[in-house]
């Protein structure tokens, strides 16, 4: 990747220097460090905000040297967090904006060197590298002081043990909600139930209409990043064109509010259906603005809880599911990541070593569902959680794909990952990396299973009834062979060792047929690596 001078990061910041107004660090002594994933000042420790030092922002480009993320994921970010600098001015803090092309500790060091008085206080940050990086700048400066990390819900101490042993979130779940006692009655849970995903299910029918995306149009703060973006990464992962997201805290309740007027309704129900009709369906798409700090987790359930008490038609289904997905699954995740880093990141329990196939990065593949599931990826850095799941990782699974370039791709072409969420879904829950600590059994599927949940198999070039062969659809034969392979770990799955036995009791025939239907396919499968690919770029 080509080195990025200040100069060039100099000239796309004429709209975040017209508006701020000039500060001299010289003048201030107490300094707090916002890191790009904190962006709310009702989370600022309780003396930052009586205090109010000056606050200082560090734009580095430094790991979009190494990560070619996702241009909209790059505007969304650099630009929320320009915004976010203005509005805390105009809440009275100062705000020193500082735009760098080296890494966060060097150019911490080098703040420090030339503001030798700054007494410099930063809150925890929720990835691993910069924490890194914060603990390397200590080695030098041991007077830093740190606040603990205020953006998720679930103390930590409690539940890192037990999670690293493989505690499963339904039951930190159960515990989540007797904390928060969200959707209880005293002890019990509200409706008889815990969980209703049993009722989260539903094939989309035709007759229901998908509400359009929430959309948001751009001002010229976002159009100078979008310059940048494309003028300093041009190959980067992902179109630009048509940058709609939200970059403020105003957007990101207004998409909230979106949310549970047009979605909410039906988000349980529908909550694991895929179609051609769209990516979003009835999800709130609002990860990402959580995952910057433009929402936060409390606000979200409590809106929800709050909406859900106005219009009682809601079905319970589709509150319980969502209240799951954040206090539970979002929550489960991050302890997780803090209870397994760093040895996680090498984790690859199969030992598969193959690169990528080529349909991640290009989109282009006869396979309907494999298509319907990058393409919006690339457009947008967005799909839900069942494509990610069950298309892209299962897919990944099945040809025998490298976890942790998976984990990879993801980081880097979702609007939404951090590493500290993205690390979980994809080595613990989609591709079994960590071997069974967060999933009980690998979570593969055939084109079964894609015909039930999807409108793509009556639109493939393949046949999902076929199960081997020239035409057949690609996910049924993988699925059977990767059962075959991988025999061993699903058989000592308790859940999960029927389907070997099911393989077994299949014909020679069939079973041949499986076998050379799938070396076929993988031996004539392009696969191309992150650096094959943009080496092309
Ligand atoms: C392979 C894989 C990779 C993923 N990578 C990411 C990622 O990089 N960033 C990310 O935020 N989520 C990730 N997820 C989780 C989930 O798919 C997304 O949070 C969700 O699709 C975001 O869309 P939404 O806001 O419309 O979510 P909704 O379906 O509306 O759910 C509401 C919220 O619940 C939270 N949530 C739900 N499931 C999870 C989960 N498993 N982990 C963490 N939070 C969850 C999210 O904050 C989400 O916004 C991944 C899941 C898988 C299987
Ligand atoms: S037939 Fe198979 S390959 Fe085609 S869309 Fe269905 S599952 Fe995917």
């Amino acid at each position: 990747m080509e080195y990025v001078s200040i100069c060039m990061l100099l000239d796309y910041r004429k709209q975040i220097d017209s508006n701020l107004s000039k500060t001299n660090p010289l003048e201030y002594r107490e300094v707090y460090l916002i890191w790009y994933d904190q962006l709310c000042v009702d989370n600022f420790p309780a003396s930052v905000k009586e205090e109010k030092p000056l606050l200082l922002f560090i734009e580095s480009v430094q790991r979009v040297n190494q990560i070619p993320y996702h241009k909209k994921k790059l505007v969304f970010l650099y630009s929320a967090m320009r915004h976010f600098a203005l509005e805390c001015e105009k809440m009275g803090f100062s705000v020193y904006y500082h735009s760098t092309s080296d890494d966060y500790a060097s150019s911490i060091i080098d703040l420090l060197q030339k503001h030798t008085h700054w007494n410099l206080s930063y809150m925890q940050p929720s990835e691993w590298d910069s924490r890194e990086a914060i603990k390397t700048v200590k080695e030098n400066y041991p007077s830093i002081q740190e606040y603990p990390n205020n953006f998720f819900l679930a103390p930590l101490k409690p539940y890192v043990p037990r999670i690293s042993k493989g505690w499963r979130m339904e039951f930190f779940y159960r515990e989540m909600r007797r904390m928060t006692g969200y959707l209880m009655h005293g002890e019990n849970p509200i409706g008889g139930e815990w969980n209703y995903d049993k009722e989260n299910r539903k094939k989309l029918p035709l007759e229901i209409n998908l509400p359009p995306v929430y959309k948001k149009d751009k001002d010229n703060i976002t159009h100078e990043v979008m310059d940048m973006v494309e003028a300093i990464y041009p190959n980067n992962f992902g179109v630009i064109k048509d940058f709609n997201y939200g970059v403020t805290r105003s957007d990101a309740l207004d998409a909230l509010q979106y949310f549970l007027g047009n979605a909410l309704e039906n988000f349980g129900p529908y909550e694991d259906a895929m179609t051609i009709r769209g990516s979003v369906l009835f999800h709130s798409h609002l990860s990402m603005y959580l995952n910057v700090g433009l929402l936060n987790p409390k606000e979200v359930c409590d809106s929800v809880i709050h909406h859900f008490e106005k219009n009682q038609t809601i079905p319970i289904s589709s509150i319980e599911g969502f209240i799951r997905q954040i206090i539970g699954w979002r929550e489960y995740i991050r302890i997780y990541y803090e209870a397994m880093m760093p040895k996680v990141r090498e984790a690859n329990y199969f030992n598969f070593e193959k690169s990528l196939p080529a349909v991640y990065w290009t989109a282009e593949t006869k396979m309907k569902c494999m298509s319907e599931c990058v393409h919006p990826v690339i457009e947008k850095g967005y799909v839900h959680h069942i494509p990610r799941l069950m298309i892209l990782s299962n897919f990944s699974n099945l040809t025998g794909t490298d976890p942790r370039a998976l984990n990879e791709w993801f980081w880097l072409g979702f609007i939404d990952a951090y590493e500290w969420v993205v690390l979980p879904n994809v080595l613990g829950m989609s591709t079994f990396a960590d071997g069974g600590i967060l999933a009980s059994k690998p979570y593969v599927a055939g084109g079964n299973y894609v015909n039930k949940m999807s409108d793509y198999c009556n639109q493939c070039s393949y046949s999902v009834k076929e199960k081997t062969g020239n035409k057949a659809c690609p996910m049924n034969y993988l699925y059977w062979n990767f059962i075959d392979q991988q025999r061993e770990t699903f058989s000592k799955s308790g859940r999960a060792s029927f389907m070997v036995k099911t393989f077994d009791k299949k014909s020679i025939l069939e079973k041949n047929a499986i076998k050379a239907s799938s070396e076929k396919f993988l031996a004539e499968l392009p696969r191309l690596s992150k650096e094959e690919w943009l080496s092309n770029a």
